[in-house]
């Protein structure tokens, strides 16, 4: 068997691990970064940006379709075709450049980057098994990011035309009818997408709400939305099982129903990759599913590190990739911790919530009293000229230093404002700064200054 020495070898070329490896590289430490499939990880080839190509192709053919809003600003013109095969194509070309561009910054790095499925031997060894045969590597830290999978229903199990996400994103055609299992935010971003792509589309959630890690007042535009665009929405629902072209539920009676759908597809979470590649080896302290690990992503054994969504929630790329270049340079020998105020949460349904740092009742919960300003989009013109005048901003923050606890937003394209939310958080931001500062005009960040002012008890616009 052919043997590699490294000093760094990286399992799982995710956002997590990619991100570990050209770190790791710029700074000079001699890394070999095996991956099983492709490089970029789910986020790349079966989630955040495919899911986002096909979100705006059908943002585009939905306002072509419905032209009621550009019919006010006065634009009528003969109705449109989707050819989804197109679509499709288009969507896999930006995954294929992206990914050529993980390849190109990797070997700039003087990454070594193999293709196979890797196996741990012990904490300095691992064998990689690829199509040109078996390769023994030796190094002295071993990276674990080897992320989550789509969770499968035992009543649904993945097959046939129940879907996970990385199957309704490889769809060829849109289906007439899409049952989706699970309202979380894979779920409700695809089954918009598909409502707008023209399919008939039902919400199944055993929860009493859809997206339901976020407040009510975060998610009632969504849910508003998703009754204009025809989608029904069952909540307390529960799947029993699935027969040709059919769901069976529990509905919230109780009674039995059945869903007829073409597709079905089980949005219900993703499981840790944990399994399968000689993980037992080690003596690894768990946190339930995942890979236990400090603040500075350091696993129970010395010199083995774990990043991504293998280490728990929040499953989110940028959080894989924070720690991945964090878990590099502590390696190279810098002193770092994760210790992040808040990390991000984008939903991109339509409108798109934001969510940064503390809930309103997690912040109430943490610090009793709290400030709040909440400012509308109606108020707001820019957002009016974009026909994108439904949601608002809300800041919440300590009420006797005024130190921001949590910054929230709903509304179109909102995600855009997520650099600057997270910002103040991260600097530590009062009120008064965000007062004190100026935001350019016309902007939808307006609302943000607008939610603070209105938090210190003296808005200007509303
Ligand atoms: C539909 C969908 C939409 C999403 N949208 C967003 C979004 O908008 N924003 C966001 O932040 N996140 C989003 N996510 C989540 C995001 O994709 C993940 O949080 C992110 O990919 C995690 O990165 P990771 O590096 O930890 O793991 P992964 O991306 O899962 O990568 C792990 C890699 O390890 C490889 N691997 C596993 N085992 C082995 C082995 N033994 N040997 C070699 N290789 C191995 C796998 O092939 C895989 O490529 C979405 C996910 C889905 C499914």
């Amino acid at each position: 068997m052919n043997e590699l020495r490294s000093k760094v070898l990286i399992i799982g070329g995710g956002p997590g691990g990619y991100v570990a490896a050209i770190r790791a590289g710029e700074l000079g430490l001699d890394t070999v970064l095996v991956e099983d499939g492709r490089f970029g990880g789910a986020c790349l080839h079966v989630g955040c940006i495919p899911s986002k190509a096909i979100i705006q192709a059908a943002e585009t053919v939905h306002a072509l379709t419905h032209p009621h809003a550009l019919d006010a600003i006065g634009v009528t013109f003969a109705r449109p075709k989707l050819d989804y095969a197109k679509t499709v194509a288009w969507k896999d070309a930006i995954v294929a450049r992206l990914a050529t561009g993980v390849g190109a910054l990797l070997k700039k790095a003087h990454v070594r980057s193999l293709r196979g499925r890797a196996t741990i031997m012990d904490g300095k060894t691992a064998i990689a098994h690829s199509d040109t045969g078996d390769q023994r590597i030796a190094c002295e830290h071993l990276v674990i990011a080897t992320g989550s999978e789509p969770l499968q229903l035992p009543a649904l199990p993945f097959g046939g035309d129940i879907l996970s996400s990385t199957e309704a994103l490889a769809l060829t055609q849109v289906p007439a009818s899409l049952a989706v299992v699970g309202a979380g935010y894979i779920g409700m971003e695809l089954g918009m997408a598909f409502a707008k792509l023209g399919s008939k589309v039902t919400v199944l959630e055993a929860l009493p709400k859809i997206l339901p890690l976020y407040d009510e007042e975060l998610t009632q535009p969504v849910a508003r939305r998703c009754e204009d665009l025809g989608i029904e929405v069952m909540v307390g629902a529960k799947a029993l099982g699935s027969a040709k072209g059919a769901i069976t539920i529990a509905g919230a009676d109780g009674k039995e129903k059945t869903i007829r759908a073409e597709k079905a597809l089980v949005a219900v979470g993703r499981r840790a990759r944990t399994a399968g590649f000689g993980l037992e080896k080690l003596d690894l302290t768990m946190a339930g599913p995942f890979i236990r690990v400090d603040e500075r992503c350091a696993t129970s054994m010395r010199n083995v590190w774990a990043i991504g969504d293998v280490t728990g929630e929040p499953m989110l790329a940028h959080r894989a990739m924070a720690q991945g270049e964090m878990v590099a340079e502590i390696m190279a020998g810098a002193k770092r911790a994760f210790d992040k105020v808040a990390i991000p949460a984008v939903c991109f349904t339509d409108p798109e919530i934001i969510a940064v740092g503390l809930s309103p009742e997690a912040a109430r919960a943490a610090h009793g009293e709290i400030a709040t300003g909440l400012f509308p989009f109606r108020a707001n013109g820019r957002a009016m000229t974009k026909q994108a005048d439904e949601g608002f901003v809300r800041v919440l923050a300590r009420a006797d230093n005024h130190v921001v606890l949590g910054i929230h937003a709903v509304g179109a394209g909102v995600s855009e404002l997520s650099a600057a939310f997270a910002l103040a958080l991260e600097m530590g931001a009062r009120l008064e700064d965000v007062a004190e500062t100026v935001f350019a005009h016309p902007t939808e960040s307006e609302a943000f200054h607008e939610a603070a002012l209105k938090a210190l008890g003296k808005p200007l616009h509303i």
